[in-house]
């Protein structure tokens, strides 16, 4: 067990570092803001920049940011794992909540929309961007892996969405003033990997399921990508391989401008944030 663990932990600290070296994603003395809910992905992020700063005696700083989005019985186990984690690492974490900056928990909004993962997902974005922006950070690190991405790319397809497509990377350039830009360590890494690691290595993990997650196309596609690799092996990496080999659409491409309400960069001004803060307001 001792062998296969320290194998184990070689390939995906391999893994991890050299995503991070192939696309540049940390430079010598980069602030790096990681955002971290206490779940698996966020935590082995969290872990990995860590290893990659202390081994690799790069110059950087790490911080850590938790969004707590209001959600009764279950964020609060992610924010506490959060906590455990960045204390044990030493590292900063500022927690900030949907409460603070809209005056109205997730609980609250659940219900206005078909899925709960839109408007928590575009307030999410929202203030991972604001936060790390007023902290001076140079990049904000997510916990996205290579599942992660094949979803997402799925998902443009099913939206019929190209404006997306320049997503699929692991580093999102500095395409406007006040847009951080966000880079993805565990591109590379397959979500079952991940898992792995936080077990064989005992690390304090938030394992529960979002109770909101069974209403968004990112769980149908989960659940349908996992049924083709049970039959198929192998499927995912496949097309995993096949997005990166064909799709590379360049991001300079993107314009963005500054919304008109808040300030913050968005393709099309009032931002995604801002207007359905106003449809929010007129349904509360
Ligand atoms: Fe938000 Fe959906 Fe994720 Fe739950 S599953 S935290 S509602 S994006």
């Amino acid at each position: 067990m001792k062998i296969e663990q320290t194998s184990f932990n070689r390939y995906v600290k391999e893994n991890v570092f050299e995503t991070i070296k192939t696309y540049h994603l940390i430079n010598p003395n980069d602030r790096i803001m990681i955002g971290v809910s206490g779940g698996k992905d966020s935590i082995l992020t969290l872990h990995m920049l860590n290893k990659y700063k202390t081994e690799n005696k790069v110059n950087f700083d790490i911080e850590a940011v938790c969004i707590d989005e209001g959600i009764k019985g279950y964020r609060e186990e992610g924010i506490k794992t959060a906590k455990d984690n960045c204390k044990r690492l030493d590292i900063p974490l500022t927690v900030y909540s949907f409460k603070d900056e809209w005056h109205y928990d997730l609980d609250d909004i659940s219900d206005i929309y078909k899925s709960t993962c839109m408007p928590c997902g575009v307030y999410r974005r929202y203030l991972l961007n604001k936060i790390s922006s007023e902290h001076d950070c140079d990049k904000i690190a997510t916990g996205h892996n290579m599942d992660d991405e094949i979803q997402s790319f799925l998902m443009t397809f099913a939206r019929n969405d190209q404006n997306k497509f320049p997503k699929f990377s692991p580093i999102l350039d500095k395409i406007h003033e006040n847009m951080v830009p966000r880079i993805k360590p565990l591109w590379r890494l397959p979500e079952k990997d991940v898992g792995i690691w936080c077990v064989v290595n005992n690390i304090p993990i938030h394992n529960e399921e979002c109770p909101y997650s069974v209403t968004s196309l990112r769980s149908e596609v989960k659940l349908l990508l996992n049924k083709i690799e049970e039959k198929e092996k192998g499927t995912k990496r496949n097309i995993f391989n096949s997005f990166e080999k064909t799709f590379k659409i360049k991001q300079e491409n993107i314009k963005l401008n500054n919304c008109e309400n808040c300030g913050q960069p968005t393709a099309r001004s009032p931002c995604k944030a801002c207007e359905i803060t106003e449809e929010i307001k007129s349904k509360l």
